[in-house]
């Protein structure tokens, strides 16, 4: 039988990582789920095959969180899918450390001591730590991102010196679980709750527009707590599950930090955008063009080359459908139409392109900063329609700007560039654009569903 589960187990391993690659093409990443979750049906099958399991509650844990999952995948919103991850993330460090929690019990209440004491109990203190850490964290990431609390970076005086007081006691407790680890729950509830205080402190000081950073950096955390517990009851297939969602997700934390220029220490201890350091960035003055629909409608019947630049907006306004119509019609009218996507754009990575897809827009026409920048002075119209941070230009003109040397999409060195939001509010960095004052600007005002359609009727109309 071990064999069997064994076989099972390397193909579940081996679809889990077909389906994670897959995930990295936008035209294979359904597949790529599908591949994965069978993957993880198998993986459930095989753990269950066996045996000495009381099914009644397995089952009734798989409907209640099947039911859970199917209502929140229908109900949750687009645009609330960051918080909805951030959730995710913590329900999965929470589930890592009543792992290593009901396996610690075990062992000192019911006196099923395992095989390798101190190997399980640094494992176990790994799993509560990394799982407390991840859920917590998560907690009041899930918080600001809904904006049920301040979303600024929340700093104190001594803040470094509690945090290093606090790692301090949690590797004395570290070391406990090594050398003494039959002191039972009053070693383990200071860990659990040092390790609880850890994940809000690392995450009050950070906000703003470094959510993004964090959410994958928890994500990873929380690969990293599930493959600590898969040591605690030696499962290889959740040491390899685990391990795959942590290196994934550390790799798409460097790839947002360098969509931002930033390092990762930076991100986690400099407070971006608390207000210190000037960091609210400077007010720009000016006169900001606005156009009717019309008034843009003729530049862009006589463009030949249109980017659009899709942010947030486009996301609140459900504006995509519209987008793609209008992309088609300038097609029509001769004009080449490519969509530029920002790697931090909207409120979660790959949040443009997950919305450009559902609207059937052509993959090939989809283009990563780099591409584009280098062309940006052949583009005759730059539409960008509800991004702002992420083409922002006080990031390459601005050193005083918190902004400043973030890559953005520069759209102020095309011929025209029309912004279409419905104010000249910041965006979600909370930081002032000079773009809407530049003399090659124009600015339509509205909700960019509404804009949009406007101007395809404009077209549809000449
Ligand atoms: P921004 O948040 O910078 O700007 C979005 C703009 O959309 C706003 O300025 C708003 O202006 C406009 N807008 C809102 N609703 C509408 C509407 N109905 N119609 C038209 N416009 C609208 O978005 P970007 O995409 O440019 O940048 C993303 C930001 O979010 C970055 O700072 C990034 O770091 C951060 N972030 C990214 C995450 C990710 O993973 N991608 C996750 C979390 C944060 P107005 O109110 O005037 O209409």
């Amino acid at each position: 039988m071990t064999g069997v589960v064994d076989f099972l187990y390397i193909v579940a391993a081996i679809l889990f990582i077909v389906g994670l690659k897959m995930l990295g093409r936008a035209e294979t990443a359904r597949r790529g789920n599908l591949v994965s979750a069978v993957g993880m049906l198998l993986a459930i099958g095989a753990t269950l095959a066996i045996g000495g399991l009381s099914f009644e509650w397995i089952l009734a844990g798989a409907v209640m969180g099947s039911l859970i999952g199917a209502v929140a995948a229908y109900a949750v919103k687009m645009t609330a899918m960051p918080e909805m991850v951030g959730l995710f993330n913590g329900f999965g460090g929470l589930a890592s450390l009543l792992v290593g929690w009901a396996e610690y019990h075990k062992w000192i209440a019911l006196g099923q001591a395992p095989a390798r004491p101190v190997f399980t109990a640094i494992a176990i203190f790994l799993t509560v730590l990394i799982g407390g850490v991840t859920f917590s964290g998560s907690m009041v990431a899930f918080l600001k991102l809904a904006e049920w609390i301040n979303g600024k970076p929340l700093l104190f005086r001594g803040q470094q010196i509690v945090n290093g007081l606090l790692l301090v006691g949690l590797a004395a407790g570290g070391v406990f679980f090594a050398v003494r680890p039959e002191l039972g729950y009053p070693l383990l509830l200071p860990v659990v709750a040092g390790s609880l205080i850890l994940g809000v402190l690392s995450v009050i000081p950070i906000g703003g527009a470094d959510m993004p950073v964090v959410i994958s950096l928890l994500n990873s955390y929380s690969g990293l707590a599930a493959c600590a517990a898969g040591f605690v009851i030696s499962n290889t297939l959740l040491i390899v599950a685990g391990a795959l969602v942590g290196a994934s997700g550390i790799i798409l934390t460097r790839i947002m930090c360098k969509a931002m220029n930033r390092s990762l220490a930076n991100v986690l201890f400099s407070g971006f955008g608390s207000g210190a350091g000037g960091a609210a960035g400077a007010s720009y003055q000016g006169e900001a063009k606005a156009v009717s629909a019309e008034d843009a409608y003729y530049l862009l019947e006589a463009a030949r080359s249109v980017g659009f630049v899709p942010g947030y907006g486009m996301a609140v306004a459900q504006a995509q459908h519209a987008v793609r119509e209008l992309g088609q019609l300038l097609e029509a009218n001769g004009a080449e139409v490519r969509y530029c996507i920002h790697p931090v754009a909207g409120r979660m990575p790959g949040h443009m392109n997950v919305l450009l897809a559902e609207a059937n827009v052509p993959y090939e026409q989809l283009v990563e900063p780099g591409d584009v920048n280098p062309t940006m002075e052949t583009v005759d119209v730059a539409m960008v329609i509800g991004a702002n941070d992420v083409v922002n230009p006080a990031a390459k003109e601005d050193p005083k700007s918190p902004l400043y040397g973030m890559p953005i999409i520069e759209v102020d060195r095309a011929r025209t560039c029309i912004v279409l939001k419905r104010s000249l509010k910041p965006g979600f960095a909370g930081v002032d654009n000079p773009l809407f004052f530049k003399e090659n600007t124009r600015m339509l005002f509205g909700d960019a569903k509404q804009t949009v359609s406007a101007l395809v009727a404009e077209f549809k109309e000449s």
